[in-house]
């Protein structure tokens, strides 16, 4: 069975990335391999997902998927984009960052928001491979649901009235930016 390294640390991306993927592949961690995270030094969710996708396939010889992604909030300046994981460190819990988006939209209009993956996949001897994925929603005004993971709670989509945390876990990630993204990348590596 052909093996495919899913680059992340994070369970809630590990499901949902191994949910699209094919049957055909044995999806790897890398916590299983006892493999660490690479610095996040990019500016971007494409030069992230990049530099992630490179540094796992130094450790195996066969594919290896990563992502980038991360919640932007228009009026915020599009905080906390490339910075969603970490913010939520500093504050101690996705709870606490949440809270804090919360309290930073007080009284603001505009609560308009945008999921974004960038997908990266990098087979071994072949050019590395990213795509990008954008969904638009706003932000609820309060913590809504427990499903899901990180800022899913506080996101709308555009076009329904609840968050992805009161969303079925198989709704959500069939309609999210991982999976716009994978849908780009299944059109240009169709075995995937
Ligand atoms: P990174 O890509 O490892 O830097 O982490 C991205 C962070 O963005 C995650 O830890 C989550 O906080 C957030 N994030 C990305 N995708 C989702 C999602 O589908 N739902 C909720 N939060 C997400």
């Amino acid at each position: 069975m052909k093996k495919i390294l899913i680059g992340t640390h994070n369970k809630g991306k590990f499901k949902e990335i191994s949910y699209l993927i094919s049957k055909k592949f044995k999806k790897i961690s890398p916590i299983s391999l006892r493999i660490p995270s690479p610095k996040e030094t990019g500016k971007t969710f494409s030069s992230n997902s990049k530099l992630k996708a490179n540094f796992f396939s130094k450790f195996v010889d066969y594919a290896v998927i990563s992502d980038d992604s991360g919640l932007c909030i228009k009026t915020l300046n599009n905080i906390p984009g490339i910075y969603s994981a970490r913010l939520a460190k500093k504050k101690g819990s996705f709870y606490k960052a949440m809270k804090f988006i919360l309290k930073k939209l007080e009284g603001k209009k505009n609560r308009s928001a945008t999921f974004v993956c960038s997908l990266s996949i990098k087979f071994p001897k072949k050019k590395l491979v990213t795509v990008q994925g954008k969904l638009n929603g706003i932000i609820s005004k309060k913590i809504l649901g427990n499903r899901g993971f990180g800022y899913d709670p506080i996101f709308i989509p555009s076009g329904y009235k609840i968050t992805f945390g009161q969303m079925t876990y198989y709704k959500k990630i069939k309609l999210d930016h991982r999976f716009l993204a994978f849908k780009k990348l299944k059109n240009k590596i169709k075995i995937l």
